[in-house]
C-alpha cells in the first residue's frame, strides 16, 4: 500500500486545535477554505484527517466567572459551527461515532477542555461540561489554580495536585473525562499517575530527550505514562521540537506578541512594529515536519508503538514546522512514518488508533 492509501484507509486524529480562539476572536468561518490560521474543515478534508479535539481553553489570568462564561463561549461557538456545516461535520463523543462519521465522508469534531478553571471547585460543572460533551481536560494552563501547579510557574502553590484536584480526578476517571497532563508541573504529573484509575494522556507534548524545555515529558514519565496504558501525542510547535529553535525563537516570539499588543491597541501607529516583528519571527528557519517524526520514533524505541499519537496545537501555536504548514499538510507525518519503515497497524495506531482507545 501507499502512503497515500494507507493515509485514507486508517481514522486519522489530531488531540489537539484551538480553532476555538479562532472561531471567537477572529470571527473564521471554518466551512470556508481560510487563509487565517491552520485549521479549518475544508483543509481538514484535503489533509485527511477524520477527527480533531476542539480546545475549549481559558488563560489562567481570568477571574474564575470569565473562565466559566469564556468556556460557555467557545463552547457555543462551537455549536454554531456544527449545525451550519452538518453535511461536514459533527460532534462526536466516543469512538464509534467518529469511525460511523469518517464512513459517511464526515469530519468528528471531540471536545476538550485546556485548563480546569471553568470548573472552579464544584464537580457539578464538571458532570455538566460532560453532558456538554468534553471528553478531556487538561489540568491547567500556564499558571497554578485550584487543581495542581503549572510546569510554566516558578513559585509552586501545592507541590503536586491539590485536595480537589484529587477529588477531581476521582470524578473525570468515574464519568469517562481523560486526565490531560499537558503543562502540569512535573511533581503534579506523578501525583496524577498516583491518584488517576485510568490511562491517562498527554495531549500535546514533546520529549524533553529531545529538547529539554518544561513542557515535554521526560523519559521516565513516558515509561511511567505507558505503564499505566497512557498515550502522549507528539506537539507540532516548533520550540518544543528542537532546543536550538527554542532559544533562537524565545525574544523574537517576546518582540511579536509585544508588537501584537501595541498594534491592537493602536494598529495606525503601530504596523510598522508589527510588520517587521512578524519578519524576524518567520525569517528564523524552522525545524522541520522531520523533527516531529523523530519524536515519534523517540517515543516508540522507549515503550513501543501503543503509546503514542499526534496533537498539532495548530491555531494556539505561531510558527509552523517546515512542511507541516496547516493541517492540510498531516498527509507528510504518514508518509514520512512509511519512509521510516513502520507497518501499517502501527501507522493507523500512532495517527489515532491509540487515542480511540482510551476513548
Ligand atoms: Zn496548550
Amino acid at each position: 500500500m501507499t502512503a497515500k492509501e494507507i493515509h485514507e484507509k486508517i481514522l486519522v486524529l489530531d488531540s489537539h486545535c484551538d480553532t476555538p480562539i479562532m472561531l471567537r476572536r477572529m470571527g473564521l468561518d471554518i466551512g470556508r477554505r481560510s487563509g487565517a490560521g491552520h485549521v479549518d474543515l475544508e483543509r481538514m478534508k484535503e489533509g485527511g484527517v477524520n477527527a480533531s479535539f476542539f480546545a475549549i481553553y481559558v488563560s489562567n489570568k481570568w477571574e474564575p466567572f470569565e473562565c466559566t462564561f469564556k468556556a460557555l463561549e467557545a463552547l457555543a461557538s462551537v455549536c454554531d459551527m456544527l449545525d451550519r456545516y452538518p453535511d461536514k461535520a459533527a460532534l462526536a463523543t466516543d469512538a464509534r461515532t467518529a469511525f460511523e462519521l469518517k464512513k459517511e465522508g464526515r469530519i468528528a469534531i471531540f471536545l476538550g477542555m485546556e485548563n480546569a478553571g471553568p470548573i472552579h471547585k464544584d464537580l457539578s460543572l464538571l458532570r455538566l461540561f460532560h453532558k456538554m460533551g468534553v471528553r478531556y481536560i487538561t489540568l491547567t494552563h500556564a499558571g497554578n489554580n485550584e487543581v495542581c501547579d503549572s510546569c510554566a510557574t516558578l513559585e509552586k502553590r501545592w507541590h503536586g495536585v491539590s485536595p480537589f484536584g484529587r477529588d477531581l480526578i476521582a470524578e473525570m476517571n468515574r464519568l469517562g473525562v481523560l486526565v490531560d497532563v499537558a503543562h502540569i508541573s512535573d511533581e503534579a504529573f506523578y501525583d496524577v499517575l498516583r491518584y488517576s484509575t485510568r490511562p491517562v494522556v498527554s495531549t500535546h507534548s514533546c520529549c524533553r530527550a529531545l529538547c529539554d524545555v518544561p513542557r515535554n515529558l521526560t523519559d521516565q514519565m513516558i515509561k511511567d505514562l505507558a505503564k499505566n496504558g497512557g498515550v502522549i501525542q507528539i506537539n507540532f510547535n516548533p520550540p518544543f521540537l528542537d532546543k536550538a529553535y527554542s532559544l533562537a525563537v524565545a525574544p523574537l516570539l517576546d518582540a511579536y506578541e509585544d508588537a501584537e499588543e501595541k498594534y491592537r491597541e493602536d494598529p495606525q501607529t503601530n504596523e510598522k512594529l508589527m510588520r517587521e516583528a512578524k519578519k524576524a519571527l518567520f525569517e528564523l528557519p524552522r525545524p522541520s515536519y522531520k523533527r516531529v517524526v523523530d519524536h515519534i520514533d523517540h517515543v516508540v524505541s522507549l515503550v513501543g508503538p501503543d503509546h503514542v499519537g499526534i496533537g498539532s496545537d495548530f491555531d494556539g501555536i505561531e510558527v509552523c514546522p517546515e512542511g507541516l504548514e496547516d493541517i492540510s499538510r498531516l498527509p507528510v507525518i504518514t508518509e514520512e512514518l512509511c519512509a521510516r519503515g513502520y507497518a501499517f497497524t502501527d501507522i493507523e495506531k500512532i495517527m489515532g488508533g491509540n487515542f480511540l482507545r482510551l476513548l
